[in-house]
This record gives structure tokens, sequence and C-alpha cells, in this order.
């Protein structure tokens, strides 16, 4: 067999010893990282910040029970979201739940399968059964005719995603749920920071739902947000985090504990500080990876419109059949050389327990997408150095595709 040389590299690009397909390390050479290259590290901003801020809490003996700093932060998560209000919650699985119910979803609520599990089951958990509709082919968000062709007379509510942080199509799923009568949220997970044509990701439909989880932009360790220009829902979800209390300590209804401590808090204003820097270094590596990939067949990245304002925590890639190989072939290439990737989302969750099954929706572009899409390195660990090792790896097994996919390959570990 022959080793035809990769094409060259790119002006200004450090060329990489990799230049033929034995110095792939699936093949036996050596990996291109001695460490892993991973998804999403946490960006915790100034350690010494976060200790001086958490020996506040423990000098005040303020540990939780909305306490100064879970103020403070929700006031500055209201201010980026541009909304009047923010409940902040020990996570965004039941910040989900709580304005499920606090709106007054029941029965079926229609939301995208490709996202995170959390979405469904969150609902799920609570009594109310997801039912699944399609996403646009391209960007892989709902869209307002994708949710139309899921709705029902047992419909009660509309559940959108963000997905991967690029805004979905608001103002007509607004609309949608306007002229149905149904509340629209929206779980912005992904999404904190974003804003579209001036517009911030926060205000949209009865509320947004942001996390705060480790693996996001800003991270509480664990942590979540209801957020929402709506007061008496945000009075209502604020009572439901707190055991059904309102602000005088009386009970008013059904409640649960979902309350933010205080050293998480101290954790989120720190990583807030850093937000700004943790994006620009997401968008020198979002903006690195779409130069390097341009032109290569069947790598088609998943592109931040221009009037969006993203926070780039996601570098998303769909490996489509021009690439000669598959999804999964070039997760195995990368893993042997330490770049850690993650299939987010697949499959997609009308493939997974519970919602699998004989009633499960036929949902082909959620289906297409899902075997092809893989996150790709970024964070404040990844630098623009990093990422262009990467892309060398990847033009190098898109240009062996056909030996790579003939080849038995190393199956990654994890
Ligand atoms: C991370 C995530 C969640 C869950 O957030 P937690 O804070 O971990 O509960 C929900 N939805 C989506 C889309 C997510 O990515």
């Amino acid at each position: 067999m022959t080793f035809c040389h990769v094409p060259a590299t790119p002006i200004g690009v450090p060329e990489t010893v990799k230049r033929d397909l034995i110095d792939l390390a699936v093949l036996g050479g050596r990996p291109e990282f001695t460490e892993p290259v991973l998804v999403g590290r946490p960006s915790v901003g100034d350690r010494a910040r976060f200790l001086e801020r958490a020996d506040r809490a423990l000098v005040r003996r303020r540990l939780s029970n909305g306490g100064p700093m879970v103020r403070e932060f929700e006031h500055r998560v209201a201010g980026r979201a541009g909304v009047r209000h923010c409940v902040a919650t020990c996570n965004a699985t039941l910040a989900l739940q709580l304005v499920a119910r606090a709106a007054g979803l029941r029965d079926d609520v229609v939301m995208p399968a490709m996202t995170f599990p959390a979405t469904p089951h969150a609902l799920s958990w609570i009594g109310i059964r997801p039912v699944f509709c399609d996403v646009d082919p391209v960007t892989g968000n709902l869209t307002a005719g994708t949710v139309r062709a899921a709705l029902t007379p047992r419909t009660s509510g509309i559940v959108a995603v963000h997905l991967w942080g690029r805004p979905c199509a608001v103002p007509e799923l607004e609309e949608l749920a306007a002229r149905r009568g149904i509340p629209l949220l929206v779980d912005a997970a992904h999404a904190f920071g974003v804003s579209r044509r001036g517009r911030p990701v926060g205000g949209s439909g009865a509320a947004e739902v942001f996390s705060f989880h480790a693996t996001k932009v800003v991270t509480t360790f664990e942590g979540g947000a209801v957020v929402t220009d709506d007061g008496e829902l945000a009075a209502r979800v604020r009572a439901m985090a707190s055991f059904g209390m309102d602000s005088s300590g009386q009970v008013r209804g059904p409640g649960i504990n979902a309350k933010m401590s205080e050293a998480a808090a101290a954790m989120g204003l720190t990583s807030l500080e850093a937000f700004d820097v943790t994006v620009a270094g997401n968008l020198a590596n979002y903006r690195t990876y779409a130069r390097e990939l341009a032109g290569l067949p069947g790598i088609r990245l998943m592109r931040h419109d221009e009037d969006e304002r993203g926070n780039f925590q996601y570098v998303v890639i769909a490996v489509e059949g021009g690439a000669g190989l598959d999804r999964d072939t070039l997760a195995t290439v990368l893993a042997a050389e330490n770049v850690v990737t993650r299939a987010y989302f697949s499959p997609g969750c009308h493939r997974l327990p519970p919602y699998d099954g004989p009633g499960t929706p036929s949902l082909p572009h959620t289906d297409r997408l899902a075997g092809q899409v893989l996150a790709l390195p970024t964070g404040p660990d990844v630098g623009v150095h990093d990422v262009r090792r990467i892309c060398a790896v990847i033009r190098l097994a898109v240009a062996h595709a056909a030996a790579l996919t003939t080849r038995p390959v190393v199956a990654p570990a994890g």
C-alpha cells in the first residue's frame, strides 16, 4: 500500500510531525498529546478570589438560605440575561422541574430529542410526558415547524433548547406558543451570556433555565437558575425552591429544596469574573477550528450566525458522508492521540430508556445528526496551538479515510 502525504498545511501552522497514515497513534504512532485534551474543563477563575469569598461565608456563618453571595450572583446573572428576576438553584434539572410546576405544565410537553437527557428526565421525573419533536437538519435546533408537527390536544407546553449555545428560533416559537395558549419554557443550559441581534438569551418565553454545572461556561460546581421577566412566576419558583415558603417563612404551597448554597455562589461570582476571558479564549479556538477545517470534505462545523454573540463553549462538527469515515472512527482516531471528544448528543433522547420502545416517534433529522455530531476540545485549558494540532490529525484522518475504515482500529478507552 502507498502512503500519500496530506495536503500542505496552511501558512502559519506549525507543521505536525504526523505526515503519514502510520504516524497516527491508532496505528501505532506516538500520541500527538501526552496528556488528555478534554471537552469543557471548568472555568474556575481566580482561585484566591474564590477562597476569599468562601472564607467570608464561613466568617459570617451564613452558608445558605439566600445569603448575600447568592443574592449578588442572582443580580449579576439577571443583568447578563437582561431580565428582571433570577432565582438561583442547586442545579438546572431542579430549576426545570420548578419552573415546569410553576408554569402549570402537565400531561404532554413537546421538546427536542436532540438535547442532554436532563431535559426530558427533569419533566418525566415529575410525571410529565416528554413528546419529542425533530430538529432543523442543519442547525440541530427545534423550529416552530418541528414543534407544530408534534402538538396534540394533550400538549400543555413547549420546552425549547438553545442547542450547543446557539439560540433557537425564539420569535416563531413564542408566536406558536401564544397562538396555542400554552407556555414556552427554554432550557438555556448551554447559552449563558449569549445574545442574538442584541437580545440576550434569558428573557424568552415564560422563563429560561441556565446550568452552572462544572462543564458549563460559568460554574458554581453544581448550580442553575431560573430567569424571567414575570415577577409572579419568579416568586412562585422562589417559594417552591425553599419548601414552598414565602419570604416570611410561611408555607404557601408545595415545595422542595432546590436552593443554591453560598459556597456555590462564591464559585459562581468568581467564575463570572472570568467569563469574558473564557469566551475570548473559546472564540479564538472556534475561529481556529473554522479556519483549519474549512474546505475539508464531509467535516461540517456547527456555525454561529454572524448576528449572534456566542459563548463558544461547544465546538461541534458533523462528520458527513463526504468525509469517507464515520464519526465513531474519527473519535477513535482522536482518542488514540489523547484528544477526548464527546458524541454530544448521541443517541437522541427518543432512543434512550425510558423513552424508547413501541411509541417512539420517527425523527429522521435527529437520528442522522446524532450519528454525525462530535464535540471537540475547547475551554480554558485548550489553546489555539492545541486546536491546530487537533485539526492536523483530523485532516490526516480524512485524507486517509479509506485506509482507516478498512483497517481495524483500536477502540478508545472509556
Ligand atoms: C447540563 C444540562 C442540563 C442539566 O444541568 P444540571 O445543572 O447539571 O442539572 C440540562 N439541559 C441541558 C441541555 C444541559 O446541557
